[in-house]
């Protein structure tokens, strides 16, 4: 915003339009070819077992590095590249790197991985999903019951039929589908029945609300997890935080955890280093009584 428009609102609030489209523009054009610029990466976040403590899988993140604007957060360029058709060879990209990395862990002994990816709405209105994707395993030569396609809960009702028939031809060769940030979208009994999931994310929001004082958060969460294993689903809990959460949710009978407790997102080489130190285990904080 320049000096001269200081005086009138009119004109600071078309500014700051005017930068708002123009930023969504340049991330639209800068998306074209990201790839080839080579400026994206994957981290890595690690999903606990939670009554051990052991390693169940990782989940691969989306990071852009951009040349000028540095990181750009998955959540602000992911809908525009939807919107732009970007995301197929992004999406594309995303599930070679991770497969090539599971096979990486795998062949190098240090641990067989369970490595789930983001899948996008807009990915799955592709009709070329299914076979690209299954060649895309097929070449990294990985088992495919090594991965997971999280597909976030959030997206319209009439996507779902050929949704459904997709994820299910990925599901005949082996490779599974979790509901992610499940309860945060409003379709999420109609999913669990359609979608046949092996396991579902509790959205974050409802863990960060478990508190002492939150009695209502917490029915909500052992709700969750009490209709998962009536349809044996595993349930999985995101954005756990601190160890009361991690407490709690051990006693409420949550299978798997994933967050900042645990380990933040991080690259592979950092990964790697943790994996060779302490191989299989995550080793909850001390204040943890069991
Ligand atoms: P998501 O799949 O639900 O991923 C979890 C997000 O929560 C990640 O944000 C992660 O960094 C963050 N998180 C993990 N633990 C905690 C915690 O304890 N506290 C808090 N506050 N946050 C935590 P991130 O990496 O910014 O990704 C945001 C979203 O962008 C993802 O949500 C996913 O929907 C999307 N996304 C990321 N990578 C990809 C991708 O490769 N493809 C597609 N289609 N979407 C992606
Ligand atoms: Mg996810
Ligand atoms: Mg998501
Ligand atoms: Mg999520």
């Amino acid at each position: 915003r320049s000096k001269k428009n200081n005086g009138s609102k009119a004109v600071f609030f078309d500014s700051s339009i005017g930068s708002e489209l123009e930023r969504r523009l340049e991330i639209e054009n800068d998306l074209n070819n990201v790839i080839e610029r080579n400026e994206l990466s994957l981290h890595y976040q690690l999903q606990v077992h939670a009554r051990t403590g052991r390693i169940a899988g990782v989940e691969a993140l989306l990071r852009w590095k951009h040349p000028v604007k540095g990181y750009i957060s998955p959540a602000d360029f992911i809908p525009i590249a939807e919107e732009t058709g970007a995301i197929k060879p992004i999406g594309e990209w995303v599930l070679r790197q991770a497969c090539m990395q599971q096979r990486k862990w795998a062949r190098s002994g240090l641990a067989n991985l369970r490595m789930s990816v983001n899948v996008s709405p807009r990915q799955l209105q592709d009709d070329h999903i299914v076979e690209s994707f299954l060649e895309i395993v097929r070449s990294a030569e990985i088992d495919p019951r090594m991965l997971v396609l999280e597909i976030t809960e959030t997206f319209a009702v009439n996507d779902i039929p050929v949704a459904v028939e997709r994820l299910s031809r990925l599901r005949q060769a082996g490779i599974r589908v979790a509901i992610d940030d499940f309860g945060s979208g409003y379709a999420s009994l109609k999913y669990l029945k359609n979608f046949k999931p092996s396991l579902l994310k509790i959205d974050r929001g409802f863990i960060a609300c478990i508190r002492q004082d939150d009695e209502e958060s917490a029915d909500m969460v052992r709700a969750i997890i009490s209709l998962g294993h009536s349809l044996k689903i595993e349930v999985l809990a995101e954005g756990v935080e601190t160890p009361e959460q991690l407490e709690f949710l051990r006693e409420a009978g949550c299978d798997e955890m994933q967050g900042y407790l645990i380990g933040r997102p991080i690259p592979e080489s950092e990964l790697t280093e943790r994996l060779q130190t302490s191989p299989l285990y995550f080793m909850p904080p001390d204040s943890i009584s069991s």
